[in-house]
């Protein structure tokens, strides 16, 4: 059952409302002991498609709120503060997900509206490749990999899942085999990644745990985990088949990024191919770490026998 906020009412729907209109709030949840989303919908294009979404699981009258997003968004936070004062609660712990701007950057404005924002904690798993994000009204707490949070009933464990970012991590609420996905798996689409190898190790990492439903930070409700996983898996598996393809039939030659966007994007507008540029890169740089692939005068080769 999904409960959502609309022009200050309370709504219950059997299933997420398709039409929804900008600026709505979600809290979903099957009682007032279960899990509880609060979150905000966004149509784009056609697809009605939910932008952000902030999580805020329950457990008795201390809540963990899972990402912050956006900063300056006053009307999440004046729909954050009545569902606080609804239901009695308070939020002890904020869980960062990745350093994005759309899951960090609401944290001073969240604590700021709170009444212990003073003792309230902030986690997120540290960086390796950059400064941490510096908030105004906290410090960062460090996350662990494997890390429990156990309130109530309820047993939240971090679990570091890079690639998307260096930093990336996903909840899983044991109780329910429920994963909260962030940024690693989306409701709809494919996600980004910086790092394609660590990313693909990520999402094998996933499927082992076998969470029966995904509650990704973008999109609606992913109840057929194992099947989005295996998608997102082989259109990986493809992308990475038709680069080495291209580079074994040509095996004497070495190509840049952009040679091969040419030789294998023929369908995508060419005012996309410098995005694509960028996706082929990570493609080989995870066949390099892979030994399946070479660098060699500032391009790149089949085969592991050219060096730098
Ligand atoms: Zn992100």
């Amino acid at each position: 059952m999904w409960f959502f906020v609309e022009d200050g009412r309370w709504t219950a729907a059997r299933s997420c409302p398709s039409a929804l209109a900008s600026g709505t709030w979600l809290l979903f949840g099957a009682g007032q002991r279960d899990v509880v989303l609060v979150r905000r919908a966004r149509v784009v294009g056609q697809r009605n498609l939910v932008r952000v979404r902030r999580v805020c699981v329950l457990t008795s009258s201390s809540r963990i709120l899972l990402d912050a997003g956006d900063p300056n968004v006053t009307d999440y936070i004046s729909h954050l503060k009545r569902v606080i004062m609804d239901e009695r609660i308070f939020i002890n712990d904020i869980i960062v997900s990745h350093w994005h701007h759309d899951h960090v950057g609401g944290v001073d404005d969240v604590l700021d509206a709170i009444e212990n924002g003073k003792s309230c904690k902030v986690w997120k798993y540290p960086r390796n490749d950059a400064p941490e994000p510096v908030l105004k009204n906290a410090t960062l707490q460090e996350l662990k990999n494997g890390q429990k949070f156990v309130v109530d009933g309820s047993t939240l464990e971090v679990i570091h899942t890079p690639g998307h970012t260096t930093d990336h991590i996903v909840i899983y609420l044991h109780e329910d085999k429920s994963l909260f996905s962030a940024d690693c798996i989306l409701g709809e689409g494919s996600t980004v990644f910086e790092d394609l190898y660590d990313y693909m190790k990520s999402l094998q990492l996933i499927s082992n745990i076998n969470p029966s439903v995904i509650y990704p930070g973008h999109g609606n409700i992913i109840n057929d985990p194992k099947e989005r996983i295996t998608m997102y898996i082989n259109h990986r598996n493809q992308r990475e088949a038709h680069i080495l393809a291209a580079l074994e039939q040509h095996p004497e030659e070495t190509f840049d990024e952009m040679q091969l966007v040419k030789l294998i994007y023929k369908d995508t507008p060419e005012q996309l191919w410098p995005a694509a540029a960028l996706n082929v890169n990570v493609i080989l740089t995870k066949l390099f770490k892979e030994k399946k692939v070479a660098k060699e005068n500032a391009g790149w080769k089949y085969g592991q026998t050219a060096s730098l």
